[in-house]
C-alpha cells in the first residue's frame, strides 16, 4: 500500500523546485495531484507528464497566489477534476534578496502577499473544503529555516516564513476537531531557481557546505519524503509541528 494511495494532493508553485518534487513524490506515493503554477505552462505540463508517468492523474491550474480569489478557484478546479481535496502543500514563494535600509515598499508588499497571505488564503480555502467533506485532511506549509534564524538580505522574507510556521500552529488548534493536521517543513539551503544567482559563487557555496553536518546543500527531492510523510496517515498524530530538513545546518550555526 502506497503512503498516499487514493488521496488528492494540491501543491502551490508546483511546477518547479521543491513544489515539483513534492508533486511528483506525492504521485509516486499514489496520489492524484493538482498543481498551481504562476506563469510557465511548459514547466507545468512537464510536471503533469511526470505525475502521469507515475500512474496518477495530474491537473495544472494557472494563478497568482497573491490574489486571494485564486485560492478558491484552485480548490474548485481540483474538486471538479478529482472530486475532493485531502492534502494542501502550500509551497509557492519568492525570495528577492535586498538590503534592509533601501528595501523598496513594493518588494516588501509583494513578498508578504505571495509568501504569507498567499499561503494563508490557500490553506484557509483548502481547510474549508476539507471541513465540508468531513473526513479530515492535512496541510503542509513550506516554511524555511529562515523562520528560526535571521538573514541580512531577507528582512522581508524571514517574517513571511516565521508567519507560515506560526499559521500552521494556530491552524492546527483551529482545525484539530476536524482531524485536519497542519504542519510545516523548514528547508535549509536547497539548490533551486530561487537561490541560483546567490549560490553561483562557488566559494560561498563551499563555505556553506562546510558548516552543514551532512556536507552538502539540499536538492529539491530531499523535501519530497518529509512532505509526503507529513501529508500521510503515517503522521496521524503529528500536528502543529515543524520539521527541519536542512542536513543538520541549524544545529551547527555557531
Ligand atoms: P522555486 O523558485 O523553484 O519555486 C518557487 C515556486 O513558486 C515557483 O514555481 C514559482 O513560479 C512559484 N511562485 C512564485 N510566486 C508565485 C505566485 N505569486 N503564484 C503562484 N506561484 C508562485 O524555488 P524553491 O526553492 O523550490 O521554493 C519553493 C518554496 O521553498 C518557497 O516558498 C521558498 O521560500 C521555500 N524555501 C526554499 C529554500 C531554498 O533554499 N531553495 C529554503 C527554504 C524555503
Amino acid at each position: 500500500m502506497k503512503l498516499l494511495q487514493g488521496k488528492t494532493v494540491l501543491v502551490t508553485g508546483g511546477s518547479t523546485g521543491i513544489g515539483r518534487a513534492a508533486a511528483i513524490g506525492a504521485a509516486k506515493a499514489g496520489a492524484d495531484v493538482a498543481i498551481n503554477y504562476r506563469s510557465s505552462s511548459a514547466e507545468a505540463e512537464s510536471c503533469i507528464a511526470e505525475i502521469e508517468a507515475a500512474g496518477q492523474r495530474g491537473l495544472a491550474v494557472q494563478g497568482d497566489v497573491a490574489d486571494p480569489a485564486v485560492a478558491g478557484e484552485f480548490i474548485a478546479k481540483a474538486v471538479e477534476g478529482f472530486g475532493k481535496v485531502d492534502v494542501m502543500v502550500s509551497n509557492a514563494g519568492i525570495c528577492p534578496f535586498h538590503s534592509f535600509l533601501d528595501m523598496p515598499v513594493e518588494t516588501v508588499q509583494r513578498t508578504m502577499n505571495v509568501n504569507l497571505l498567499g499561503g494563508y488564503f490557500m490553506c484557509q480555502a483548502a481547510a474549508r473544503q476539507m471541513v465540508e467533506q468531513g473526513h479530515g485532511g492535512a496541510i503542509v506549509a513550506v516554511s524555511s529555516i529562515s523562520a528560526l534564524v535571521g538573514g541580512e538580505y531577507q528582512t522581508h522574507y524571514t517574517p513571511t516564513k516565521a508567519g507560515l510556521h506560526s499559521l500552521m500552529q494556530s491552524a492546527a488548534i483551529a482545525l484539530g476537531k476536524h482531524n485536519i493536521r497542519c504542519n510545516s517543513v523548514l528547508p535549509g539551503t536547497i539548490l533551486t531557481e530561487i537561490n541560483k544567482d546567490d549560490l553561483a559563487d562557488m566559494e560561498k557555496r563551499a563555505r556553506m557546505e562546510a558548516r552543514i553536518p551532512l556536507g552538502r546543500l539540499g536538492a529539491a527531492e530531499d523535501l519530497a519524503g518529509p512532505i509526503v510523510f507529513l501529508a500521510s496517515d503515517m503522521a496521524s498524530y503529528v500536528t502543529g509541528a515543524a520539521l527541519l530538513v536542512d542536513g543538520g545546518a541549524f544545529v551547527n550555526l555557531q
